[in-house]
């Protein structure tokens, strides 16, 4: 009889933590299996989440400039329209091409890439079978197990999914037409995304956001500049505002919403529900394998992400911090490396930045005002506009800024929140400047190319040096 194949690790779930993890475990020398339901590798990332909708926002921003600044520019273009199908044909090419990379590298690192859904995990001897749908490979042993299944969006009991006129974040990047309304629950960067990426094609776009202001999370300077700036774009945003019914009628979707205990209907042709995802960790036997889950269901690990069952590691989405797809990864490394006994610093969660790709673009590192408040220490703040940019104006951007806050004794950024064009670029400065705990001296006294946009960073330092 053929003796069974014990895999040093078996990886559950492609996206950006299981793939990563899979090739630097191979590099490794480790046997690497790795197990996802879907047809291609790179998680929600790659299929349904970053990747395609950045695609689909550099598309219709495209489609926007060419429509509405290119004459402005001394450029003439006659004729421009909207080919739909086309842009989406683009955004499934640039999904294509990256997920047959990660497929070439697997078979590069000689990973074994089975496509299954895992549906048991149980404890042995030799370490772990994973019992899976895939009939070629019902079980696979493995000496390790790293879950990194990712996440899904929540549904709303009220509104839930159907494909067509309720849809999730993955339907809304796929729609096969414009909606003449589109309501957009949720004012977090995804709603705030993808409720960009149709406003620019032509949707009326109203997003509805239960908290006080969008991306509640960021810096208040933030959220207000960039609110500010999609209002003027067009977009209707209101905020403290609830959804409370939603009826389905033949030829439209009729919403009630609560602000300040007064109603108010809507009508729309579209509904995207994007108020949070929810973590995968059901349906792999968890609970008999004795994993701690928290009460948001989230896996419980200790610093080398193993959970509560030796042998039996978890990173990404199912774990406890920001749902990031860089996240994901970084923990993925910090894991392997930690595995293959090499000393690794730990994951600088203080250091994880944010994005909104909105335009102008929202990103941040570190704490912002709120928190500092919050905590007491005393710190300065300063800032610096976009509007008074050489590189911005020759874009023909005005809006935005970046705020930094720093210790108030020492000068040590505490935290960069940055609104510009491409903030996604910049804000790479911040998170090197944290890591090696610059002061606003240190950032405000480096060079920085002219002219660019960064230039606004190193003027937002320069307002916090006295004796400049
Ligand atoms: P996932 O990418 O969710 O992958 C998990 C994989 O596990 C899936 O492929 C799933 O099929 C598989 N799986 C689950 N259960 C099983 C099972 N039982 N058996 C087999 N396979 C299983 N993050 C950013 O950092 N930047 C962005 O710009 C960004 N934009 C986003 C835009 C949208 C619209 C969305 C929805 C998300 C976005 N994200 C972004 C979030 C990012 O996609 C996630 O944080 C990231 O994908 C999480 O990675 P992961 O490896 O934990 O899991």
């Amino acid at each position: 009889m053929a003796q069974e194949v014990v895999f040093d690790l078996c990886v559950v779930g492609a996206g950006p933590g299981g793939y990563v993890a899979a090739l630097r475990a191979a590099e490794h020398g480790m046997t690497v299996a790795i197990i996802d339901a879907r047809q291609t590798p790179g998680g929600v990332c790659l299929n349904e989440g970053c990747i395609p909708s950045k695609a689909l926002l550099d598309s219709s921003e495209f489609y926007q400039l060419v429509r509405d600044k290119a004459a402005h520019h001394g450029v003439l273009v006659d004729g421009v329209g909207l080919d739909l199908k086309g842009m989406m044909t683009r955004k499934q090419d640039v999904v294509q091409r990256l997920t047959d990379g990660i497929s070439f590298l697997f078979k590069k690192q000689k990973v074994v890439s089975i496509t299954a859904t895992v549906t048991e995990i149980t404890k042995t001897e030799a370490g772990f079978d994973l019992l899976t749908t895939d009939p070629l490979y019902p079980k696979i042993a493995a000496t390790k197990v790293l879950l990194a299944t990712g996440s899904r969006p929540v549904e709303l009991p009220v509104a839930p999914f159907d494909g067509e006129r309720i849809v999730s974040s993955t339907q809304a990047l796929s729609l096969n037409q414009v909606p003449s309304h589109l309501v957009v629950i949720g004012g977090g960067y995804i709603g705030l995304e993808l409720g960009s990426v149709w406003k620019r094609l032509g949707s009326a776009v109203t997003v509805i956001e239960a908290l006080p202001r969008i991306i509640a999370n960021s810096d208040t300077s933030m959220s207000a500049t960039i609110q500010r700036s999609l209002k003027k774009q067009g977009m209707v945003i209101k905020t403290s505002t609830r959804l409370e019914s939603v009826d389905l009628q033949a030829d439209r979707i009729v919403l009630r919403t609560v602000f300040n205990d007064v109603c108010e209907e809507i009508q729309c042709d579209c509904l995207l529900v994007a108020v949070g995802r929810k973590p995968n960790t059901e349906g792999l036997g968890l609970s008999v394998l004795g994993v701690n889950v928290n009460a948001q269901g989230r896996i419980d690990v200790d610093n080398d992400f193993m959970t509560s069952v030796e042998g039996l590691y978890a990173i990404g989405d199912i774990v406890p911090g920001p749902m990031l797809a860089h996240k994901a990864s970084e923990e993925a490394l910090v894991c392997i490396e930690r595995m293959v006994g090499n000393a690794v610093l730990d994951v600088r969660y203080d250091l994880i930045p944010g994005v909104v790709y909105t335009w102008p673009e929202g990103a941040s590192v570190g704490l912002t005002e709120e928190q500092l408040k919050a905590s007491g220490r005393s710190y300065r703040k300063g800032s610096s506009s976009v509007i008074a940019n050489g590189r911005a104006k020759a874009m023909d951007e005005h809006e935005g800024q970046v705020v930094l806050l720093a210790d108030d004794a020492t000068g040590e950024l505490l935290g960069m929140h940055i609104v510009a064009p491409r903030a996604s670029e910049m804000i790479a400065e911040g998170v090197a400047a944290l890591r090696f705990k610059a002061t606003v001296h240190d950032i405000g006294f480096l060079f920085h190319a002219h002219p660019s946009l960064s230039e606004v960073i190193k003027e937002a330092a320069l307002t916090m040096i006295a004796d400049r």
